[in-house]
């Protein structure tokens, strides 16, 4: 009775071995191959299919003449160094998320930036240049450049130049330089970032926030260098900070210590609040402060708090000036440097930088990288003569070869994804099949022994 027992406790692990390790090994393996490479701006809008995967980004993309719409996103994205030029966002999430306001109520909250959401994710070594986020909206609304809204998601060694403006009509909004809204961590981050904010209902007494690195919540901070140039003219409660609008806890009876190290702001917030009972919160680092549960030390200011008390005018930059036309300088690309446009008023020195163009390298051969298709963009490559860099270039779909239909395209990405997992099944199948073989082997075996054994004693006897 015990050797049955335990033969069928063998019979049992050999069952769990081959249905649960086999798969973990096979998925294992495939794990190390699991980083999608991000060539092109078509392979970019991919992302928005598979937003938990993990990406690399290879080459610099320009964005001009095309509206990014914010993108969900809740895997790893790595930038590898490269950047995305000339980004516009001029619309909000479909998906609304909770933010708080300082008496804890929430609301139902839109997001743009390049990331509309971003959950568990991790975002490294991308930069952000020239993006410009520009949002009329009549809902809640936060707007940043890297991310409108962040639960529980990492910001590494980013860099972002680039401007935000707001038009909004809600209760609750505001505008960051890089994220807006919410939890998580931005480290080692350069973002130097214009940010306007015009509330454009003068009736509801609204809560209103800006920070050159966020908004509103409790995002660590460690190793930024924050550059502002915030405007905001607000008819309800102003929360603004060179850094951080208003540092938040949430939602209640949250308990976290986080913290605001070694952060380096510099620049300047002209801001208004038209209410009767103001408190018109604006400082250096941060704004207000609900929780003081973080490490504050290490940080650097060099910051001008510009409150203005007409409020007849919204406030814009350049706005008080009367010249309009703006002296260009080009600044081309380099293999080291990307390009961009200067440009300057000569009446006040006002001054900004726009149409970014990616590093110009020099190939002497193009070879084909990939082969172009109906669906998918084809790429040449070749290596820089003076960096040697590895670069590539756009070259095009291929209507002729293969299906014209997208949808038919699809539907074999499908086919073929499901055929390469056959091998798997396959190999799971027989591991399985060989394992109860052998086991019900060794049972008949014992089990012809034992009945010889028997036989043997009844016959001795
Ligand atoms: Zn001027
Ligand atoms: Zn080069």
């Amino acid at each position: 009775m015990r050797k049955k027992l335990k033969r069928f406790i063998i019979f049992i692990l050999c069952f769990i071995a081959g249905t649960i390790m086999v798969p973990a090994i096979v998925s294992g393996a495939d794990a190390s191959s699991d980083i999608i490479n991000i060539y092109c701006y078509d392979d970019l809008e991919k992302i928005k299919d598979n937003p938990s995967a993990s990406y690399r980004l290879m080459s610099d993309i320009d964005f001009t003449d095309k509206d990014w719409e914010p993108v969900n996103f809740s895997g790893s994205f790595d930038g590898n160094g490269h950047a995305l030029l000339n980004v516009k966002v001029t619309s909000t999430t479909k998906d609304t998320r909770l933010t708080y306001d300082g008496n804890m109520i929430s609301y139902d909250t839109h997001f743009a930036g390049f990331f509309g959401i971003l959950e568990n994710a991790n975002i490294k070594n991308l930069k952000l240049l020239g993006i410009e986020v520009d949002v009329t909206t009549k809902e809640d609304c936060f707007a940043a450049c890297l991310a409108g809204f962040m639960e529980n998601s990492q910001i590494d060694s980013c860099e972002i130049y680039g401007k935000v403006t707001l038009k909004v009509q809600d209760k609750m909004f505001g505008v960051g330089g890089i994220a807006g809204f919410g939890n998580g961590s931005i480290k080692n981050t350069d973002a130097n970032t214009t940010l306007v904010c015009v509330d454009e209902d003068k009736e509801n007494k609204d809560e209103q926030f800006m920070g050159g690195a966020y908004c509103a919540g409790y995002i660590d901070l460690d190793g930024n260098t924050v550059t502002i140039d915030g405007y905001d003219s607000d008819h309800g409660y102003v929360h603004d900070g060179g850094l951080v609008g208003m540092y938040i806890l949430y939602p209640a009876d949250t308990s976290y210590s986080g913290y605001i190290n070694n952060n380096k702001v510099k620049g300047a917030i002209h801001f208004f609040e038209d209410n009767t009972d103001r408190r018109a919160y604006c400082s250096e680092c941060v704004g207000e402060v609900m929780n003081w549960t973080y490490d504050f030390s290490g940080n650097t200011t060099d910051f001008t708090r510009d409150e203005v008390f007409d409020y007849s005018k919204d406030l814009y930059p350049h706005g008080n000036c009367e010249n309009t036309e703006f002296r260009t300088t080009q600044s081309p690309a380099t293999c080291d440097e990307y390009g961009y446009t200067n440009y300057i008023c000569d009446t006040c020195a006002y001054a900004y930088k726009g149409n970014f163009t990616p590093k110009q390298h020099v190939v002497r051969q193009w070879a084909e990288f990939r082969e172009a298709t109906a669906t998918e963009v084809g790429l040449n490559s070749g290596e820089c003569s003076l960096c040697g860099e590895t670069v590539y270039e756009e070259a095009g779909f291929d209507t002729s070869k293969g299906i014209d239909d997208k949808d038919e395209a699809a539907t074999k990405v499908k086919e073929e994804k499901h055929i390469s997992k056959l091998p798997i099944i396959i190999i799971i199948v027989i591991v399985a099949l060989f394992l109860t073989v052998l086991i019900i082997r060794t049972y008949n075996i014992n089990k012809r022994k034992k009945r010889r054994r028997k036989k043997n004693t009844n016959s001795r006897r």
